[in-house]
């Protein structure tokens, strides 16, 4: 536990950036001035370069230079966002922390409101997505999608969920300290935490300048690690199929029988290609499932470190 100490910042902002060069500075400027306004100076902001190939960690040494409250840590390679989240956590040292993206795609000017709903009581501020008015179609769907999936079969409500969130200093404790899995879901695991959670409503701004830093596998790789993180239940799908498979072999078999009893010539060529493409696709999709839990799980027990980092500016490691 971070012992409450004056010296403390009260508000921490976790930033990842993976190649944000082009907007950085003015995403950590304008957090800044807004953090000022709500705490005077007792704030700290932690970038957390997340391997990026252009001058994002140069420019956040700068930064640093200038105001040594605005601290930095890259990572020797890209890990994630979900990690590069995790090491902001575990270095930030405010009494709450909020986590909010490098493009200002999260309006940092909802951040007076979610601290005011922290001093109010809430232990979790989530801010959610009104409108993504900016997002194309299929990633509007897709993320339609994989929330309904997550939260109706997991249990937890990530629908329109994002990674803007403010975390008091208990909650920030229970997610470094005690869920010890590799592969997380940060929005689903905050959501699983429980606690006294708030809302704000916010819409998604147009990502100045560049494009999104996901790629469509990174995404597909998160939609799987939050499926298989929240729900058992793509494995009971196997044992639906399997029962379904029964039922046809029964009705096609019935059928076989009693042609052959009728001394009928057993016909239906079309039936058997119909059946083994049923029967071979229900197998595949179930191996594939089931490859999907045995990789996350053999993800979990090599159990490697979530990142690691190549240098930092202004983090102590006490
Ligand atoms: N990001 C990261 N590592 C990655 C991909 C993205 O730290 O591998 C950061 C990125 O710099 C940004 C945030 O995660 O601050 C959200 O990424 P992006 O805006 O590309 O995602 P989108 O808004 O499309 O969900
Ligand atoms: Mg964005």
């Amino acid at each position: 536990m971070n012992p409450v100490n004056k010296s403390n910042p009260v508000i921490s902002a976790v930033i990842p950036a993976h190649n944000e060069s082009q907007g950085i500075e003015v995403a950590v400027k304008k957090i800044a001035e807004i953090l000022t306004h709500c705490v005077n100076s007792a704030w700290e902001i932690i970038v957390v370069d997340d391997g990026s190939s252009d001058q994002t960690y140069a420019k956040i040494l700068a930064l640093s230079q200038n105001d040594a409250r605005i601290k930095g840590i890259a990572f020797s390679r890209n890990f994630g966002k979900e990690n590069a989240l995790l090491a902001g956590l575990d270095y930030a040292t405010g009494q709450a922390i909020i986590t909010i993206d490098a493009d200002l795609q999260h309006p940092p000017s909802f951040i007076p409101e979610m601290i005011a709903k922290w001093r109010a009581g809430a232990k979790i501020v989530h801010a959610v997505k009104r409108s993504r008015k900016h997002d194309s179609i299929a990633k509007k769907s897709a993320a339609y999608l994989i929330n309904q999936l997550i939260s109706g079969l997991g249990g937890i409500n990530v629908k329109n969920s994002s990674d803007f969130k403010l975390l008091d200093r208990e909650i920030v404790d229970i997610i470094t300290h005690q869920l010890s899995e590799k592969q997380r879901f940060f929005r689903g695991l905050t959501s699983w935490i429980g606690f006294d959670e708030d809302y704000v409503y916010f819409d998604v701004a147009n990502r100045e300048g560049d494009e999104s830093k996901w790629s469509f596998w990174s995404l597909l790789e998160l939609s799987i690690t939050a499926l298989t993180s929240f729900t058992g239940f793509p494995l009971h799908i196997i044992t639906f199929l399997g029962f379904l498979t029964l039922i046809l072999g029964f009705s096609v078999a019935s059928e076989a029988i009693w042609s052959l009893i009728n001394h009928q010539t057993v016909s239906g060529y079309t039936t058997i290609i119909i059946c083994l493409l049923l029967i071979g696709s229900f197998v595949m999709i179930s191996l594939g499932i089931i490859g999907e839990y045995i990789a996350k799980i053999y993800d979990e027990v090599k159990g490697r470190p979530h990142y690691l980092i190549k240098s930092s500016v202004g983090i102590h490691d006490d």
